[in-house]
């Protein structure tokens, strides 16, 4: 099966991700985790998304296309995929289409609230997985041990233009697979695993389709 998830930033699409690939065997992408190895390993990609993210702004398309498609062929990916922070305007939706989407789960979450978890965020360097700034004792990761800190934009500056950018530019992708069928909204104001307990629910109906097709 390939998946998508979307919804805001913070709307708790990481933490749910990891809860999809434990269950449905899929293979996690996120952009956003990509760009920021490539902005620690000092690539030219990294360097030419690492002003952008700092602006709220978006990394271009191409820079994207390239890193995806490569990403897609990877012999992890075999089982499906589920892609986390693309497709993020109507131009990216265009290129995951072709790669064939079963199923589009959209986290819905009050901005106010995002902008209270954003604000204190940790993410580990080690892991990639982001946890509540009091969960990490000594600025250690409670999952790998891993050094965490505050990612550069999540400051509440950076955060209220991401909100911006999504609004402008990510909700339209929403909006369009809507009028898809594909899509299945969760309502990501709730505990993280009674968002989970939706989420799995839905992907259950929808590996059934999958399977019917
Ligand atoms: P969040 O969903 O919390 O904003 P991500 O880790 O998904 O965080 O993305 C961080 C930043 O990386 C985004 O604000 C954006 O600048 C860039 N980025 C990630 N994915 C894409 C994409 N598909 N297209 C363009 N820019 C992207």
């Amino acid at each position: 099966m390939n998946l998508i998830i979307i919804g805001a930033p913070g709307s708790g699409k990481g933490t749910q991700a990891e809860f999809i690939v434990r269950d449905f065997g899929v293979c996690h992408i996120s952009t956003g985790n990509m760009l920021r190895e490539a902005i620690k390993n000092g690539t030219k990609e990294g360097k030419e998304a690492e002003k952008l993210i700092a602006e709220g702004k978006l990394v271009g398309d191409d820079v994207i296309f390239n890193m995806l498609g490569k990403r897609v062929l990877q012999d992890d990916c075999k089982n499906g995929f589920l892609l986390d922070g693309v497709p993020r305007n109507l131009a990216q939706i265009d290129y995951c289409e072709k790669l064939g989407i079963d199923c589009v789960v959209y986290i819905d979450v009050d901005f106010n609230a995002i902008i209270k978890r954003l604000t204190s965020r940790k993410t580990c360097r080690d892991c990639g997985g982001t946890f509540i700034d009091s969960d990490c004792i000594d600025n250690r990761c409670p999952k790998c041990h891993g050094e965490v800190y505050q990612r550069a934009d999540d400051t509440k500056e950076v955060i209220e233009k991401r909100l911006k950018t999504y609004t402008e530019q990510t909700a339209p992708v929403v909006d369009y697979y809507k009028n898809t069928g594909k899509l299945v909204k969760i309502n990501g104001n709730q505990p993280i695993d009674k968002v989970y307990a939706d989420i799995n629910c839905a992907l259950k109906d929808a590996q059934e389709k999958a399977k019917q097709c």
